[in-house]
């Protein structure tokens, strides 16, 4: 059925059938007017791989510090350390907001922070290990790859000296974040003083050979063109397989408030949803041999569109992101209950799970 309303797109017929897609085929989706047909066969792709059920974490998101050595053109979030808003929490601080995120029913922290240029590597250990002690059922998903490389330039430690210590001290997983956009032709005009992409995949790749498995993200919708995202996906694609160590891909709006990008009228608009949905569609035929899970982070989206990209390839909701400051320092309304993402996903006829960092199920609705 699906197949005779393709039209004469070779790129779709190759989706439908599994095949693995080239950057051509990639080009030629991003291209694709019928963008409806695209999200339908994307969407014939989810229900394959992982059916119809929607996953969303009960996640903590705690960030450490706004103190940050970098200065990202399109980072709201920054300080540089004498405003009257920059803050470094210390561990002691870090466990008890942990500790109330538990009362919550957090099964996850969330835990990334500026490049602080002066904490030392014992100062990240703590924090690990005094969370650790008092919550050891809880999942420290913790410090992104470019945080790791930040870290091992600072105190001149090689990465997998940072990630063993950090492993032994109660580090189980990593976000996917700093990834922002691979392609130096971009990611040069978005980041200041943050590591290339080659550099974030070397990193994430020593820590997935360490058995700390990691999500992925692309920072998209700003000043990039149709071949960078491709691009960004078949890097993922390729050391997906070589490690196996992503989770899940996490496609991220770029939201525009109080950034650079903004301020020097580089970028006047925010992605439109016709772009959002085509972005998550393609991920996942991009990705569809390699990584099941592809996420919807409602906090960019807003959760109306997140409804709607759930049926354009889109098989997880991230999850509750209690005390998001990241995006809510660019403008953007955060925290969520787990029911409410329940009904969300009741709403449009799937079946909610909450789940843990790992996708295992933990409770069903
Ligand atoms: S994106 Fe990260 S590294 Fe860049 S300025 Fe913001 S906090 Fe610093």
């Amino acid at each position: 059925m699906l197949e005779q309303l393709v039209g004469d797109s070779k790129a779709l017929e190759r989706a439908i059938a599994g095949d693995e897609l080239s950057f051509k085929d990639g080009m030629d989706l991003m291209n694709l007017e019928n963008f409806h047909m695209l999200g339908a066969v994307a969407d014939v792709s989810r229900e394959k791989l992982v059916g119809d059920t929607v996953t969303f974490a009960a996640s903590y998101y705690m960030n450490y510090t706004n103190v940050c050595a970098a200065s990202c053109q399109m980072c709201a979030f920054y300080r540089k350390g004498d405003e009257d808003d920059a803050y470094t929490l210390t561990p002691e601080q870090i466990e008890k907001r942990v500790s109330t995120a538990k009362d919550l029913g957090a099964t996850e922290v969330h835990i990334v922070g500026g490049f602080h240029p002066t904490l030392q590597l014992d100062y990240y250990e703590n924090m690990m290990k005094i969370i650790k002690k008092n919550h050891p059922e809880l999942n420290i998903k913790a410090f992104t790859a470019a945080e790791i490389f930040y870290l091992s330039k600072l105190t001149k430690n090689s990465i997998k000296e940072i990630l063993s210590r950090l492993k032994d001290a109660g580090l189980d997983s990593m976000p996917g974040g700093g990834a922002e956009l691979f392609h130096p032709d971009i990611r040069n005009k978005i980041v200041r003083g943050k590591c290339t992409g080659q550099e974030w995949l070397d990193t994430i790749e020593q820590a997935h050979n360490l058995g700390i498995k990691s999500n992925v993200t692309m920072l998209y919708g700003h000043i990039e063109k149709p071949e960078h995202v491709i691009d960004h996906l078949l890097k993922i694609r390729e050391l997906q397989k070589k490690t196996g160590g992503f989770i899940t891909f996490i496609p991220l709006k770029f939201s525009l408030d109080n950034t650079d990008l903004e301020k020097e009228h580089l970028v006047t608009n925010e992605s439109s949803s016709v772009y959002d949905l085509k972005v998550i569609a393609i991920s996942r035929l991009m990705l569809a041999n390699v990584l099941n899970n592809i996420s919807v982070y409602w906090v960019a989206y807003g959760k109306k569109l997140a409804q709607v990209a759930l049926s354009y390839g889109g098989n997880d909701l991230v999850g509750t992101a209690f005390s998001e400051e990241i995006y809510r320092a660019a403008g953007k309304a955060t925290d969520s209950s787990v029911l409410e993402l329940a009904n969300l996903v009741k709403e449009i006829g799937r079946k909610p799970v909450q789940r843990d960092t790992f996708f295992n199920t933990v409770n069903t609705f």
